[in-house]
């Protein structure tokens, strides 16, 4: 099935709210295994959404709008669906009914446009709203190929019919069962990834993939509709399979779980402690493990050592190093990593130290490079990236992530 997303709303073309409904409606249609094929958004103007409305018609079965069905003049999505579904409104009365009860129970008086709610499409299947005055509802054409689901603009509302109302029937129109996967992977970009798996993605027709490109991380979605559970899940434990043979040093979580999580949960159950040395980062790393709840059982302190005298002064950086080579520098970051680890006891020390920008960069070292070591008994290895994404927090929380995977490929060996 594809389906098209019109939210309807000035205030959405003013930029004066965000549109969310479309985000969580996509991400329903997707788990329901419906193609979303369009977003559209148009102002509160008949002649525009009558417009949009037939060009999703044309190669989508599904259409849901939101917004525009409240009470007032500029309330008008009713109006136009009928027109182009060629219906007309009728007065529902048991809605109208339900609407004076309502007023009622809240001791206010039901003016004449709040009747306006209650009309509705003749054909239409109207979804009981029980958390607002304006219903849902559904009207399908009159050769029954094509349907239009009209839902509230609130938030709140919308989600609540779908969940309640909606949901359920989308699930008896859609045959089969989809079962999907997020795989998360780290140090590979997007466009290398694509070409490792380029004859899977091509080949694709179920399974299906997609890659996402996330901050400094790329994630991909195996979904897979069969007749049955078991089948659609075996479909994508087998792709799963395929995609680890080609990348799966890259992949860090099958179950869309972040990286410091899947760290934390490497280092509790290998029983393994870790200690940090900041530079660049100032404690972001820190930040992000202790974000995890548990981590004390396994993280001992992340030290920021800015200055060239913290670095010599809580870990023990040998002057020369820092002026032979520099703060930024390999021998810089090998030293910190041995010296937290010698301050805290701590089985891993971890360092980063780099040029977060956007000023301080040189030829020989450009904003972006940033070097890491990760020392542990008998072993220090040391890692450099240069990536610059204009941002100085985004190159900073690349950093923390580097941090992440170096003890997470340190952990899995
Ligand atoms: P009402 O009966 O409340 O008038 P309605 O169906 O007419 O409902 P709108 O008037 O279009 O809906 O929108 C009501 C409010 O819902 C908006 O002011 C806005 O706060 C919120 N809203 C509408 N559309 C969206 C959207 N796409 N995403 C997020 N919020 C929205
Ligand atoms: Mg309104």
């Amino acid at each position: 099935m594809k389906a098209s997303i019109i939210s309807v709303g000035t205030e959405l073309l003013m930029g004066e709210i965000t549109n969310t409904n479309t985000v969580y409606l996509s991400q329903k249609l997707n788990d329901h295994g419906i193609d979303v094929l369009y977003h559209h958004t148009v102002g509160d103007n008949p002649r525009r959404l009558t417009r949009v409305l037939r060009e999703s018609l044309q190669d989508c079965d599904l259409i849901i709008t939101t917004g525009g069905l409240g009470p007032t003049q500029d309330d008008m999505t009713k109006e136009v669906v009928c027109e182009v579904l060629e219906d007309h409104l009728v007065m529902n009365e048991g809605w109208l009914d339900y609407l004076h009860e309502r007023y009622e129970k809240r001791g206010r008086k039901m003016t004449d446009n709040n009747r306006k709610q209650a009309l509705l499409p003749s054909r239409s299947i109207l979804l009981f709203n029980e958390v607002g005055s304006a219903p849902g509802f559904v009207l399908r054409d009159t050769e029954e190929k094509k349907t239009i689901c009209c839902l509230p603009g609130p938030p709140r509302e919308m989600k609540w019919l779908y969940e309640n109302k909606l949901s359920s029937l989308l699930a008896g129109q859609q045959a089969g069962v989809l079962c999907h996967r997020m795989l998360r992977t780290f140090g590979i970009g997007e466009s290398s990834l694509e070409t490792e798996l380029l004859d899977l993605i091509d080949a694709q027709t179920d399974p299906t993939i997609a890659t996402y490109a996330k901050e400094g991380e790329c994630a991909l979605r195996i979904a897979s509709k069969r007749e049955t559970a078991e089948e659609a899940e075996a479909a994508v434990e087998d792709m799963i399979r395929q995609v680890r043979e080609r990348i799966g040093e890259f992949i860090y979580s099958c179950d869309d779980v972040e990286l410091v999580q899947v760290v934390a949960d490497l280092l509790i159950r290998r029983g393994r402690t870790v200690s940090a040395a900041e530079s660049c980062t100032g404690g972001m790393f820190g930040a992000a493990m202790t974000d995890v709840p548990g981590i004390s059982a396994v993280f001992d302190c992340s030290l920021v050592t800015y200055s060239n005298e913290a670095k010599m002064r809580e870990l023990g950086v040998r002057a020369e190093t820092l002026e032979q080579f520099g703060a930024v520098s390999e021998e810089t970051a090998r030293e910190m990593a041995e010296g937290v680890r010698r301050v805290s006891g701590s089985d891993i020390g971890v360092s980063v130290t780099g040029i977060a920008g956007p000023d301080g960069g040189t030829d020989e070292k450009p904003v972006g490079t940033v070097w890491y070591a990760l020392a542990a008994e008998g072993t220090t290895v040391t890692r450099k990236t240069v990536w610059n994404t204009g941002n100085r927090r985004s190159n900073r929380n690349y950093a923390v992530l580097n941090m992440l995977d170096l003890i997470r490929r340190h952990l899995e060996g």
